[in-house]
């Protein structure tokens, strides 16, 4: 995680422990009625870890790590496809026979159908990701579904993981609304457990050492095959011919069975 997003968390956190620590001391002091004050400001706080920690999801409907004891580890690519980063990142996993998932944003699979449908003959898995990358944690049900379903048009037929298709929300943000939606419409919440923050530009090198840092059985790693500009975030393609070769010397399997 960049520093200036640690500060953040760090900053949230110790302002959300004072808040919470002088509310409990108002009810002990002041008015035991003052109680409800830090009963409420926990309950607000879990939501909010809920909505915005991707792997914080007691309801267990978010898929965000392999099963462990097989040493497999999962590469997904979010945010493309993007015509110049996209077919490079095609060709290094090509390369090394690794198959990976794709999670294709629907208002780009419009633009470059060619890499969609290489994407799936290749063998990989093809997945929604909303269309516009619009964030949905504060966005109403026909919004939500909307993102979904215009998304699924451009992509399909998707990919299905046990009869299921897959869905990543933007960012990871998630809600109630959303998970009925996806329920009832066969769609899987696929999470991630760790990123390497590739999409702040940083160097192949350091995204290597990020990544190796994370590196653990059952990992499914964040990258981004797609920017905001066509043709930014090549520094994935120069980390994957390091990453790749280095993770099977350690033993790792890579897979594109994210339930397995
Ligand atoms: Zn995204």
């Amino acid at each position: 995680m960049p520093l200036t997003v640690r500060l953040k968390v760090i900053f949230i956190v110790f302002l959300y422990l004072s808040l919470f620590v002088l509310s409990v001391l108002l009810s002990v002091y002041l008015n035991p009625v003052l109680i409800a004050i830090p009963v409420i400001l926990l309950v607000l706080g879990i939501y909010l870890v809920f909505i915005f920690y991707p792997k914080f999801d007691p309801t267990g409907f978010t898929l965000y790590r392999l099963k462990k004891g097989k040493n497999n580890i999962a590469f997904t690519f979010d945010d493309g496809p993007d015509p110049f980063v996209t077919p490079v990142v095609l060709d290094i996993l090509k390369e090394y026979s690794v198959k990976a998932t794709f999670f294709c944003l629907g208002f780009k699979a419009e633009k470059y159908p060619d890499i969609i449908r290489r994407i799936r003959e290749e063998g990989h898995i093809l997945a929604n990701h909303g269309y516009s990358h619009t964030k949905l944690h504060n966005k109403s049900y026909g919004f939500i579904l909307s993102e979904i379903e215009r998304s699924e048009k451009v992509l399909e037929p998707l990919s299905l993981l046990n009869g299921k298709r897959l869905f990543r929300s933007p960012h990871g943000f998630k809600n109630f609304t959303l998970m009925k939606i996806l329920k009832r419409n066969n769609y899987i919440l696929a999470g991630w457990t760790r990123g390497i923050w590739d999409s702040d530009g940083s160097e192949p090198e350091i995204l290597l050492r990020r990544a190796l840092h994370y590196l653990e059985d059952g990992v499914i790693f964040l990258f981004h095959d797609g920017r905001d500009i066509e043709g930014r975030g090549m520094n994935i393609a120069e980390f994957l011919r390091k990453f790749i070769p280095l993770v099977r010397e350690k033993g790792y399997n890579i897979t594109d069975n994210l339930s397995g």
